[in-house]
């Protein structure tokens, strides 16, 4: 399957209109595994969808977020990125080189303080520097 039929598929399934930047925006972000701002995903569409604009990229991106499709992450610096992974994983920022890697981790539900809670979201963030800035020298 591409990832445009994908992208379709998944809109469908959510009960949402299948409109031109929600395919080409959904679309970018399951081909895109990196966490990208609503600036990088403008930038990386914008040269064969002119008749996107940054705005439709920021309300796309919050519509899918608000379904679900997306998950939204907010790095250290207060920055906004989107990932189509949507089952549970931690992430890891750089703060040096900004990228942001998936941490493959399972939320540990048996937590003693969370017994007899009901737990409707978990998150699980770490933040350092990425194991190419340490051989680099820039950690900190
Ligand atoms: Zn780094
Ligand atoms: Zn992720």
């Amino acid at each position: 399957m591409s990832y445009t039929e994908d992208a379709q598929t998944r809109l469908r399934r959510a009960g949402l209109r299948l409109t031109t930047p929600r395919i080409v925006i959904y679309e970018y972000l399951l081909s895109h595994r990196t966490h990208p701002t609503c600036d990088q995903i403008y930038s990386g569409i914008k040269e064969s969808n002119p008749g996107i604009s940054l705005a439709s990229v920021y309300n796309v991106t919050e519509k899918l977020a608000e379904e679900k499709l997306l998950i939204k992450i907010v790095a250290p610096d207060g920055e906004r990125h989107y990932d189509s992974i949507t089952d549970f994983h931690g992430h890891f920022f750089c703060l040096n080189c900004k990228k942001i890697f998936d941490l493959g981790c399972k939320p540990d539900l048996e937590l003693e303080e969370l017994k007899g809670a009901k737990t409707t979201d978990i998150h699980l963030s770490a933040r350092g520097y990425c194991p190419e800035c340490v051989r680099k020298g820039h950690a900190g």
